[in-house]
């Protein structure tokens, strides 16, 4: 069934595939040195995506960068919002030439596109994009994906899961500046071992990498591990892997162990893509301790209604992410958006009904069959 045209988030076999597509996000870090764009860097990537166009493949590639160069050429670092839209306006164009220009040495024209998740999630604006994306990938045109970061700064990570749903991607590549998710932290364990291959994604294996990942990564993985959800809760294969491996792409496209690879469930639901950017766009800061029935408004789809709610753990704002538990099991049934923060739900009063409404089916995922 299509996803536009099914609402009612049935569990159903893993959606169709276009097995040729595939989309590589690649980091600020990876591409720059000494706090610009490397053009070294931005080329061997170039030519890694033009090898697997030739072979046939249709890469998307998702690039960051572009506040990095646009720092440098404005010879500032400033950090506020107005800084990182106008770096990214200024870097937005060198970034998509180092990129076009080691295409077109290969042979291939690129496209430069740039949106915000809030026009995937838009239905008429995600349409238009898709045939955009698709008309360009059937002109063997390799389009070339940034954040409209003029508009607001997010993070890639979680633009590019978003797009790999969208266009039914056979996988996600998020290449970044470490191997991948290890079962324990490198920093203090010696022995850290990389995980190659998770099932399935959920909080456990969340707690393992978050608590994995450290320095100043963390936000990096963080945002990561963002993006696994997002796709593989929708059916794409997601790997993490080391930009710097050689030839990392060709050798996961051959079934290769590099990184670590998150498969989707066997069975996985058609999700809307507006919960699903809206639940994993940062990771949760509290918990929403909930009455047993909760698991049947979720199950259902229906809002959580604020009488379910028995406690608040952590500390929050309105419009922060947060896990929903059930009382008697510590995993988390749902994850979502909540629109009041811990202190007013704390002080919510006692007498509720099902008319108030804690969180809103357009701001939740459920996690029932991951926990
Ligand atoms: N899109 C931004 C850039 O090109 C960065 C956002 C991110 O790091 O994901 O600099």
């Amino acid at each position: 069934m299509h996803p536009e045209r099914n609402p009612d988030h049935a569990p159903g076999p893993a959606r169709q595939q276009y097995p040729d597509r595939i989309v590589v996000k690649v980091g600020t870090s990876s591409l720059i040195t000494d706090g610009r764009l490397d053009p070294v860097k931005a080329d061997a990537l170039a030519a890694s995506v033009a090898e697997l166009a030739h072979e046939g493949v249709r890469p998307v590639l998702v690039a960051s960068g572009a506040i990095a160069q646009g720092r440098f050429l404005l010879g500032g670092d400033g950090v506020a919002a107005e800084d990182r839209r106008l770096a990214a306006a200024v870097g937005q164009a060198p970034l998509f030439e180092a990129f076009r220009a080691g295409l077109a040495r290969r042979g291939l024209t690129a496209a430069q596109f740039l949106f915000t998740p809030l026009d995937l999630c838009d239905r008429g604006h995600r349409q238009s994009l898709r045939s955009a994306l698709e008309h360009a990938l059937d002109h063997g045109v390799v389009p070339v994906v940034n954040e409209n970061d003029a508009v607001r700064v997010r993070n890639n990570d979680v633009l590019s899961a978003l797009l790999a749903v969208v266009l039914r991607a056979r996988l996600l590549a998020l290449l970044t500046d470490v191997p991948g998710l290890y079962a324990s932290d490198p920093r203090t364990d010696p022995a850290a071992r990389l995980v190659p291959e998770v099932k399935g994604m959920s909080a456990e294996v969340e707690r393992l990498a978050g608590a994995s990942a450290g320095g100043p990564g963390t936000g990096g993985m963080v945002s990561k591990l963002g993006a696994v959800w997002i796709a593989t809760l929708a059916g794409v294969t997601a790997v993490i892997a080391n930009a710097h491996e050689p030839r990392v792409l060709q050798r996961l496209l051959a079934g290769e162990t590099v990184g670590t690879v998150v498969h989707p469930r066997a069975t996985v639901r058609e999700h809307h893509l507006e919960p699903l950017w809206r639940a994993f766009a940062a990771p949760p800061r509290g918990t929403l301790l909930c009455h047993p029935s909760a698991r049947s408004d979720i199950a259902a789809g229906r809002p959580l209604p604020l009488a379910r709610l028995v406690a608040v753990q952590g500390e929050f704002d309105g419009g922060d992410v947060v896990d929903v538990t059930a009382v008697g099991d510590p995993q988390p049934i749902a994850r979502g958006r909540v629109p009041l923060g811990s202190a007013s739900l704390s002080a919510a009063p006692a007498a509720r009904d099902d008319a108030h409404v804690l969180l809103h089916p357009s701001t939740y995922v459920s996690l029932l069959e991951v926990c």
